[in-house]
């Protein structure tokens, strides 16, 4: 999968590269990652890519020909047509379905704003899509970016150590993961539970499910709410 972000903090956003999962993806050549800085795009002396908002008010607007220039070479770098993507806090609110239809494309082009956002514009020209990760607003769209680069890396084949790890993750069937445990076997007088060390295989599943699936009607009832449960599962819920 091929990313570019366009963004005016290239440094930030590289540093996936450099750490986990993300880092293992771009070393595997699994995820090709590109940075396009509008301030590379600018012909003026003082490399400007703000200006004041029409009508007045607080705070600068990004301006829309560097970002437009910008976006034009990072279309052109590869053959394939990306989407084009803004992050923002007014897009939907990406969830693991979103990511998961993210991750599927060849090709995505992240556009991290920052001010008090980017000249409408250029959303109407260029943009497909606009995603928000969360109902907060952050000071720019890079750790947006980073959250969807990061989130679609761990789902691309051959990115993850143990490829069914991503498979029992929280919301890749519906549910919450279920709790994990590791060494030591008592913890300040802690224990980790008995069917976890007895090696039986179904049982383990079976607690394991159970589990999530109490923790779903716990803690995010609304992931169960359009969810008909079959009589297997209904049955550990009941229990
Ligand atoms: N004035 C804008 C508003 O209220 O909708 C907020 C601008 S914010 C200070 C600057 C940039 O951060 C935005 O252009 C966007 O790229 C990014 N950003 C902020 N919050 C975000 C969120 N929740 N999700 C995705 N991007 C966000």
């Amino acid at each position: 999968m091929r990313i570019d972000v366009v963004t005016l903090f290239p440094d930030l956003v590289n540093c996936v590269s450099g750490c986990g999962v993300t880092g293992r993806a771009v070393e595997r050549g699994i995820l090709d990652l590109h940075c396009w800085n509008p301030r590379d795009y600018t012909e003026d002396r003082h490399r400007t890519v703000d200006d004041r908002p029409y009508g007045g008010g607080p705070g600068m607007v990004m301006k829309v020909e560097p970002l437009r220039r910008a976006i034009h070479d990072a279309r052109q770098a590869d053959t394939v047509p990306p989407l084009v993507v803004y992050m923002s806090p007014q897009g939907r609110r990406l969830d693991q379905d979103a990511v998961q239809r993210l991750a599927d494309l060849p090709r995505l082009i992240l556009i991290a704003g920052r001010y008090e956002g980017i000249d409408e514009r250029l959303v109407e020209l260029e943009v497909d899509e606009e995603w928000s990760i969360g109902d907060y607003v952050l000071s720019g769209g890079e750790l947006a970016a980073m959250v969807v680069i990061d989130a679609c890396a761990r789902l691309l084949p051959g990115a993850l150590g143990d490829e069914d790890s991503a498979q029992q993750d929280s919301f890749m069937t519906g549910l919450l993961d279920c709790p994990h445990y590791t060494r030591p076997e008592v913890y300040e007088g802690r224990g980790v539970p008995q069917v976890l060390l007895g090696g039986h295989h179904a049982e383990i599943e079976r607690w394991r499910r159970k589990q999530a699936l109490g923790r779903t009607w716990q803690r995010r009832p609304d992931l169960l709410e359009h969810r008909v449960l079959d009589e297997a599962d209904q049955r550990l819920l009941d229990e």
